[in-house]
């Protein structure tokens, strides 16, 4: 007779090493591996084409790490609960194992598969596998969900949390027979239309990726990180957050590479400190959305819900496609959709371009970046969206308007951020790049540069948007 069985169901933890679920698998006996394709439960928010891309490549490089270790992953799609019943019926498996997801259409399901597992005299259990904290420990003096970041981190920070991460199984034990899988590319994640191509040239995928990503950035970013993070031509960051996402890496061995770093060096840390800090305005996003699930869709200032917003759909679609005749918001928008990514700088400014200058509602471009963003990531995408339309948590005040003019000028101060992604102003002199209308005429004429046919127009004039903008505020400025 074969050993007790555990099926480990793989989510967004797509990684064998500080995989709690997978080192529980392993007490029991064999580890049955499954990932199951399921886009309808995740209610509005299926993946986006991005997401798809990525998911295709990180099931790839994870099936193969299993079958290094002598074992496979098994891909099932259909209902979760159906496919988990039917895996457990075919391999005798008495226990199913997982790591939470926090987004609020899932962590319904899983409520409801955990329960009619155990009716089902499973064992059923999920684990911590994707946060530093779990959402639900942090509260307030008062008892409550926090709303701000600071006293949210320092709290967290205060903690006396083991966070060592566990270590990836040498092996993995097997069953005499496999039950069948589906074959990934039946599942078409990737696209017909070959839109990926500045994706697939941007991005090595996987558990292996991921730590190599961190470990240069450790070694050679984080120290100058506080300087630097903020200048869009610059890889100063550590493009960590698709591997966040998609669970690649976890928090906890990002927190043990720092602290590592740390211990073996001298001196100020404020790179360490602010790096680690922007890991937990990640933690922030999933305790938001933990504790106010509807604000995915909904604003969370309850004033905001009623704001005049215009759903100017050309308006969008010039957005989208980098054509707002405004360089810094068109290269990021560019940037966007050659490689899936967007620096954080850009984001807040094409997000506040869209809320503010274009009054269309923060929603219209949270569905964007959850398409084309490879890290699309509802907590973080939900916060980042709130924050930069002034209506969520610890939000920028919606009278602080970015000016895409001067951003640009301070955060791309040589021009190569637009330059690369806006060729066709490449030939402008850095006094006009960030601003071509008021170029004079011989000065575009010498960069080969006709305003309304090699480069648009300004979509709307920034003094006068700026203006509508504050006047819708006016509308909804109390709070109800
Ligand atoms: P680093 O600067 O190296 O930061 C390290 C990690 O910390 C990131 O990988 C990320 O996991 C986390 N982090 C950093 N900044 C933030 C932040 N402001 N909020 C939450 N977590 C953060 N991030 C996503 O992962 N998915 C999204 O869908 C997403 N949508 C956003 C939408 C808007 C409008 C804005 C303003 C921000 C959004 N962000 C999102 C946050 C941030 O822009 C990205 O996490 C960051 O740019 C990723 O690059 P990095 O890995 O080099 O970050």
């Amino acid at each position: 007779m074969d050993a007790p069985t555990a099926i480990v169901w793989f989510r967004h933890d797509l990684r064998l090493g500080d995989n709690p679920a997978l080192h529980a698998a392993l007490a029991v006996g064999n580890v049955i591996p499954v990932y199951i394709w399921s886009p309808e439960e995740e209610g509005s928010w299926p993946p986006g084409g991005a997401s798809r891309w990525w998911l295709h490549q990180s099931l790839t490089r994870l099936a193969e790490h299993l079958q290094k270790l002598g074992s496979r992953l098994i891909l099932r799609h259909g209902s979760s609960l159906n496919c988990l019943q039917t895996l457990a019926a075919e391999t005798g498996a008495s226990s199913v194992f997982w790591n939470r997801r926090y987004e609020p259409s899932v962590i319904d399901r899983d409520k409801c598969i955990k329960q009619t597992l155990q009716d089902a005299s499973l064992e059923a259990c999920s684990f911590n596998g994707s946060l530093l904290f779990e959402p639900w420990e942090i509260k307030n003096k008062q008892g409550k969900p926090f709303q701000v970041f600071t006293p949210f981190w320092k709290n967290c920070l205060a903690r006396d949390a083991n966070l060592d991460p566990l270590p990836t199984p040498a092996t993995l034990p097997s069953p005499n027979d496999w039950p069948a899988s589906d074959e990934l590319v039946d599942w078409q994640l990737e696209p017909t239309i070959p839109w990926d191509a500045g994706i697939r040239e941007t991005w090595t995928v996987g558990e292996v990726a991921a730590h190599e990503q961190l470990q240069q950035f450790v070694a050679e970013l984080m120290t100058e990180y506080k300087d630097q993070r903020d200048f869009m031509a610059i890889e100063a960051t550590s493009r960590l957050s698709p591997y966040l996402h998609f669970g690649e890496v976890s928090p906890r061995q990002i927190w043990v590479e720092v602290q590592a770093a740390l211990a073996g060096s001298e001196g100020e840390h404020r790179g360490a400190t602010h790096f680690l800090s922007e890991v937990g305005w990640r933690e922030f996003g999933y305790h938001l959305l933990y504790h106010f699930p509807d604000t995915s869709t909904l604003a969370l200032r309850k004033n905001f819900r009623d704001f005049p917003w215009s759903n100017n759909a050309e308006n969008l679609r010039r957005w989208q496609r980098g054509q707002t005749g405004y360089p810094v918001v068109d290269a990021a928008m560019r940037q966007l959709w050659h490689t899936g990514w967007m620096h954080n700088r850009a984001r807040m400014i094409v997000a506040s371009f869209l809320c503010k200058h274009l009054l269309i509602p923060w929603q219209r471009g949270a569905e964007w970046f959850w398409d084309t963003l490879v890290d699309a990531d509802l907590a973080s995408n939900t916060l980042g969206w709130q924050w930069t339309a002034g209506c969520g948590a610890d939000a920028a005040p919606y009278f602080r308007i970015f000016n895409p003019i001067t951003q640009g000028e301070k955060f791309d101060p040589a021009g190569e951020y637009i330059r690369r992604w806006v060729p066709e102003l490449a030939a402008l002199p850095n006094k006009w790049l960030y601003q071509p209308w008021a170029a004079p005429d011989e000065v575009l004429a010498d960069a080969g540069v006709a305003l309304g046919s090699d480069y648009p127009e300004p979509i709307v004039d920034h003094p006068t948007a700026r203006q509508a903008a504050l006047d819708a505020y006016q509308a909804v400025k109390v709070e109800k």
